[in-house]
């Protein structure tokens, strides 16, 4: 990929779910991993929260492929703490990342893979190789006792399966919606446009079911915000302001800060040792598409290793450094995002529905936050 590109989400119909599989190459959110090396999976204890030690949810993958013929086929897989309680700002503690790459002749995907025919089979699949869990789709040593066809990764995602239908699914096949990932879509790529778009409908995108975002905000009320706002988070919200339904933003030499905290240094490869360079960065208006409470950052900085090495066994799961970058300051991060759907019932459910904001309401990155629900409740009396 040459200049730089930026990631959009897009909803994906259930019947062409199967074009986030694994043979496809994914660029995508949530839902299960769509492993590359179906071989040598990540270790369960490799993807737990290094703050609070809770397993980690998938929360996306980027199909990166490189020049050289060991990462013909490259894939970047990162993971997310869920636990809410997990507050820690500023680190590298919350977010998990692992490369994965294969070359263009490889035990997996057939040489040329753009002739393959689409069909809905989701072979190859890491299931043909390993055992995975029914909940989360990572390594599932355990088993049902009662069918002893689906596999869990712990007895926590095996009583959960069985209280999502299970139960009766063990007995009678029949389907269920597993509940626990989140909610699977596309990220598609663009290049990003030289100049702020006058109207979304240039863009090409359908942005019929896309989310609300700061240009819905009226003007007056972005003014009053922007005086507080300092330098770094100016700059953000200006260069997103041109594309401001990004989720990702790749191809650049270094991240777009939102707030001042950066990584004092960033740790190399732990295979070879090389200096980890920034590959992409992960925006926080994913969080608008993810609906859940317990996510929350400023943006995620992921850096891999500059030689993109093949460890000690080119099927592994390669790991690499997250930044995670919270705001410096609630009060002055300004309105980056809002998302009108949950800042209304969020107010609802405090009682008070917004007079004279037009029917929208806008609200603070971490609307999550107690602290910005305190905000917003004062804000609208
Ligand atoms: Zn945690
Ligand atoms: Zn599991
Ligand atoms: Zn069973
Ligand atoms: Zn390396």
């Amino acid at each position: 990929m040459a200049g730089i590109e930026l990631g959009y989400y897009v909803k994906v119909d259930d019947s062409e779910l199967y074009t986030l599989k694994s043979k496809y190459f994914p660029n995508k959110v949530g839902g299960k991993p769509a492993w590359l090396s179906l071989k040598n999976l990540p270790k369960q204890d490799d993807l737990r929260c290094k703050e609070c030690n809770s397993l980690c949810k998938f929360l996306l993958q980027i199909y990166s492929p490189t020049k050289e013929e060991s990462g013909y086929h490259r894939s970047i897989f990162l993971f997310y703490c869920p636990n809410g309680s997990c507050s820690i700002k500023n680190t590298d503690k919350k977010c998990i990342a692992f490369r994965s790459q294969l070359p263009k002749s490889n035990e997996f995907y057939s040489y040329d893979s753009d002739s393959e025919n689409e069909d809905t089979c989701d072979k190859p699949s890491a299931s043909d190789y390993n055992k995975l869990c029914n909940v989360c789709g990572y390594i599932g040593p355990l088993h049902c006792g009662a069918c002893k066809k689906v596999f869990y990764c712990g007895k926590a995602h095996q009583t959960l399966d069985w209280k999502q239908g299970h139960k009766k699914a063990c007995k009678i096949s029949q389907y269920y919606k597993n509940e626990y990932p989140l909610p699977e879509g596309e990220i598609a790529i663009e290049p990003e446009p030289v100049e702020k778009k006058v109207e979304d409908q240039e863009s090409g995108l359908n942005t019929e079911n896309m989310e609300p975002t700061m240009q819905d905000v009226p003007a007056s009320q972005l003014e009053q915000f922007a005086q507080q706002e300092d330098v770094v988070f100016s700059k953000f919200k200006e260069r997103i302001s041109r594309e401001p339904h990004q989720v990702l933003r790749y191809g650049e030499e270094k991240p777009l800060w939102v707030g001042k905290e950066v990584p004092a240094n960033i740790p190399p490869c732990s295979s070879c040792g090389a200096p980890r360079t920034f590959l992409f960065q992960v925006m926080p208006q994913l969080l608008n598409h993810l609906h859940s409470e317990e996510l929350d950052w400023g943006t995620l900085a992921v850096y891999i290793c500059s030689k993109s090495c093949d460890g000690t066994d080119p099927l592994d799961y390669h790991p690499e450094y997250v930044w995670q970058q919270d705001y410096d300051d609630l009060r002055t991060m300004g309105i980056a995002v809002t998302h009108i759907i949950q800042a209304i019932s969020r107010v609802n459910a405090l009682g008070r529905v917004p007079q004279g904001l037009g029917g929208k309401a806008f609200i603070y990155l971490n609307y999550n936050d107690f602290e910005t629900t305190k905000w917003i409740s004062k804000m609208i009396e």
